[in-house]
């Protein structure tokens, strides 16, 4: 909690520091932003990102050895995998509902004359998930490719779990290996407000009033949407599926949410996440880690609804109306984008190429809202990750292994109870 009070000093700071210095001194941000921002934010990233392997491969392996039965693994996998699915449909139709109602498109002349924008190549969708099994692991891991990451993690320990005490030795590497990274962890934190103060002062400063005035019916309508969906979506699942307290749960998890933000990536906020979910939520190790580091992957209700909003306003700047047939085509290829949406930066604008594309509309168009997507992103990652935690609660609770939250101790491993 003081860490998150800290953080929050400094985004505040830097958000102070960026303005003043984006309005007043231009010249100054540019080489504050090359000599102080960037280093500070890139740090932290670098040193959060450094973890996120280390903490995956061994959380999963140590999970699963925690489940021991591979029927569990695979029931709470499919339990899992519908939960993410059908928040990110609920998150695209909620997105596009607001867009038609607000109509952030048809506030004023967007200048879809001069719009250009070079679409990056988006991976197909089919090969994120036939891709699942690495032929080589070390690869994998060296390519940060999470999903054959945690595929490989799983095998490992389901093959420790069968083996038992013959393999007690590497089971218990890997129990030891697990404090560490989570002791590494804790001390990367300590650089987290100086992180945050570059990240955002970097990204505020380079945004400029103009472009965020302008945007301003969009960027609302973004936010609202994320708002709603945080609230009811996972507050109920929270409340009514985890039968815990939303407002405990908003509260605890604020850490991580702060340091999503911060970085506008799940990735590398992955360790955090996991950490809180596991101390503070009272989530097992084994489910927390499978669930979060899937979520972290593959499921991105925040960034959904980002693309569902800016499908809306691209097609009314363009003066386009949208049919019935082609919004159900965006909500489905918007759960499939929001699926291969790299958990990195500005990854989500990237897949609203695919998106666009499905309906016929204007790549271009992304040109629009380019401008203000970092501080978007920002929001939509924590909105993601805290997607996840609470996905992970309801599993557990639904396994009947949630731990007690009045307790001081992290939620019991399985095999314990
Ligand atoms: N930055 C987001 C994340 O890491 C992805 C995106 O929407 O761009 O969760």
């Amino acid at each position: 909690m003081k860490l998150a009070r800290n953080i929050i000093i400094a985004l505040a700071a830097g958000v102070v520091v960026g303005l003043v210095l984006n309005l007043f001194a231009p010249g100054v941000f540019g080489k504050a932003d090359v000599f102080l921002f960037q280093p500070l934010g890139t740090i932290f990233l670098n040193l959060m990102k450094m973890l996120v392997i280390p903490v995956v491969f061994i959380s999963i392996a140590l999970g699963t050895v925690g489940l021991g039965d591979p029927k569990k693994l695979g029931r709470i996998g499919i339990k899992t995998i519908a939960y993410f699915l059908t928040t990110t449909a609920i998150a695209i139709v909620l997105a596009l509902s607001l867009a038609l109602i607000f109509k952030p498109g048809a506030a004023g002349d967007f200048g879809t004359h001069d719009a250009t924008y070079e679409p990056a190549e988006a991976p197909p969708i089919s090969d994120t998930l036939l891709g699942i099994i690495p032929t080589n692991p070390i690869q994998a891991m060296a390519e940060g490719n999470m999903l054959q990451i945690i595929f490989f993690a799983a095998l490992v320990g389901f093959g420790l779990a069968m083996l038992g005490k013959k393999t007690e030795k590497v089971t218990e590497l890997l129990e030891q290996g697990n404090e560490l990274v989570m002791f590494l962890i804790t001390f990367v934190m300590k650089f987290a407000p100086y992180g945050a103060f570059g990240l955002i002062a970097s990204a505020i400063g380079s945004q400029g009033y103009d472009a965020l005035k302008a945007m301003g019916l969009y960027m609302a309508v973004v936010l609202g949407a994320l708002l709603i969906h945080s609230v009811v979506t996972y507050g109920g699942t929270v409340a009514f599926l985890a039968k815990r307290n939303p407002v405990w749960f908003f509260k605890n998890f604020i850490p991580p949410q702060v340091v999503a933000f911060s970085t506008a990536s799940s990735a590398a906020t992955l360790p955090l996440s996991m950490k809180t979910a596991q101390e503070k939520l009272k989530v097992p190790e084994s489910i927390s880690s499978f669930v979060q580091s899937l979520g972290a992957t593959i499921n991105m209700d925040g960034t959904a609804i980002m693309q569902g909003v800016a499908v809306a306003f691209i097609a009314q700047a363009y003066g386009i109306d949208l049919t019935t047939g082609q919004l159900i085509t965006v909500v489905l290829t918007a759960v499939l984008a929001s699926i291969g949406t790299a958990a990195v930066p500005g990854a989500g604008l990237i897949m609203l190429a695919m998106v666009l594309t499905s309906v016929g509309l204007p790549v271009e168009g992304i040109a629009l809202v380019l401008g203000v997507d970092r501080l978007l992103d920002m929001v939509r990652t924590s909105v993601n990750i805290t997607g996840d935690a609470a996905c992970a609660m309801m599993i557990a609770q639904s396994e009947g292994v949630l731990g007690d939250p009045q307790s001081e101790e992290a939620a019991l491993p399985e095999k314990s109870r």
